[in-house]
Formats: C-alpha cells, structure tokens, sequence
C-alpha cells in the first residue's frame, strides 16, 4: 500500500486580507521551524482568498516555506465572459497545488450542486490541480438518512468521469460539525472516511483508494487532531476556524498520535 502522506489544511474562508496574509504565514513558518511538517511527514497546505493568493505565493517562494497553496473554489471554464469567476489555468500559474471544491458553505449559498461540483472537479484536473473534493451531510440528512448516504452520493457524482490515475483528496465535513464546535467523534469519522474510500475504490479502482488521502473537517482543533489521526482512513484535516490561529494550527500540525 502506497503511504498516504498526512495532510493539515487550512481554509481561511473569507478571512485575512493580503496583508494580514504576510504576518500570518510569517508567524506561522516561524512557530513551526523544525517541526515535523519541515521533513515532509506532514503536508500543510493554506488556502487563503483568491486576492492573496500572488502575495502568499511570492512569500512562500522567497521564504523557501514548505506550506502549499490552494484556493478556495474554481470556475467551470477557462476563460471568457464570467464575470468573477476565477480559472483553473489562473490558479495553477500561481502555483496552486489545491483547489477546495463543493465546500458546504458554496453549496448552500451558491446553490452549488453534485453536477457543478463535478464540473469543478474536472475543470481542476484539467489544469493540473488537485481537488479537494468536500462532501458531508446536515443535521437533518442525518436524522432523515444517517450519516453516510448523503456523503457517499455527493462523492459519486463528484467522481463522474475521473480517471483512475487521477490525484484526488477527498474531506468528509459533516455540515452539523462545521463551526459549531461540535466534531464528529474518531469512530463517527472512521466510519464515514472508510465508506467514502469503498467508493474510491468502486468508481476509480483498489489503487486509487489506497493512496488517496481523505480528510477529515469539522471542529478540528489541537485539542482533538491526535484522536481523528489515530484513525486508519482519516489522513488528514481540513480545518476552518482553528487554521486562523497560529498556536492552534501549529499546535493541530505537530499532532503526536
Ligand atoms: C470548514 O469549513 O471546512 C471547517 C472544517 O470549519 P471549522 O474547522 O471551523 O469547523
């Protein structure tokens, strides 16, 4: 089985200006130096909004800081007429490794569905991007549904059309745990995580499952990472709120299990 390297990610939703942005990344290289993430056993990736993205780039360059970069959502097309849309070929030459897509927040308020989300996902692939293919269910698919029908569907649509070779992450983010403070237990994220790669497996073959990283999000913090990384199939966090302080996100990224 292909290691399945761990990934710390951090949305910063629409937080930070491209100002702020310097400071953080600045503060946050400097409370990690010879932490784990230095030796590549870690990956942290940061996801600012799209008008950070050229100043954090050129830091992380300048800097040689080892954080990849991802933005925060992807336009269907590659150019033209779409107004406020930003490009996938946009983002790749700022060197975005990551592209986070169908994030709860634009599928409920930008009504973004399972075939937009699959769009995206392409659109992503195409430019050499790898999605971060978010999927989760709400309070009350999982009073109506249980927890793991609405994911699982959400990322079978999602994988429509995907090439088995294809580079992929996945995040399993119950809508009812993002920002409440409430996260879903280790055993209620294993679960999920381990159904989310028998699809993997399905729809892009046992090899593809075994070496795609899926995520877990939802009131991540330092205080409960050790304990969702103990856990076989999550390889990884996305994190929203605690990715906005720099104690706590460097405190998630040096996990010991
Ligand atoms: C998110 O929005 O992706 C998220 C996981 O947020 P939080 O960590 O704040 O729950």
């Amino acid at each position: 089985v292909t290691p399945r390297t761990p990934l710390i990610a951090g949305n910063w939703k629409m937080n930070l200006d491209h100002l702020q942005a310097v400071a953080f990344v600045q503060k946050l290289h400097w409370t990690l130096k010879d932490a784990k993430h230095e030796d590549g056993s870690v990956e942290v990736a940061v996801f600012p909004p799209f008008t950070d993205l050229r100043t954090v780039q050129t830091l992380l360059d300048a800097d040689k800081i080892p954080f990849a970069l991802g933005a925060q959502d992807i336009s269907t097309h590659d150019s033209g007429a779409y107004t406020g849309e930003v490009s996938g070929a946009f983002l790749a030459k700022l060197d975005n490794r990551y592209v986070i897509i169908g994030h709860s927040e634009r599928r409920e308020y930008h009504h973004e569905g399972d075939e937009i989300v699959a769009a995206k996902v392409q659109a992503a692939l195409k430019h050499g991007l790898v999605p971060v293919i978010c999927v989760g269910e709400s309070a009350d698919d999982l009073e109506k549904f249980g927890a793991s029908a609405v994911p699982v569907g959400q990322l079978k649509a999602a994988l429509e059309g995907v090439k088995a070779d294809a580079d992929i992450v996945v995040a399993y983010e119950p809508v009812w745990a993002i920002g409440s403070g409430q996260a879903a237990t280790p055993e209620q994220a294993q679960d999920v995580c381990a159904k989310l790669r028998d699809v993997i497996a399905e729809k892009l073959g046992e090899d593809a499952a075994a070496r795609t990283r899926v995520l877990y999000g939802g009131s991540v913090k330092a205080a409960n990472i050790a304990s969702f990384m103990r856990e076989p199939d999550v390889d990884g966090a996305l994190v929203g709120g605690a990715s906005l302080v720099v104690d706590e996100f460097a405190a998630i990224i040096r996990y010991q299990k």
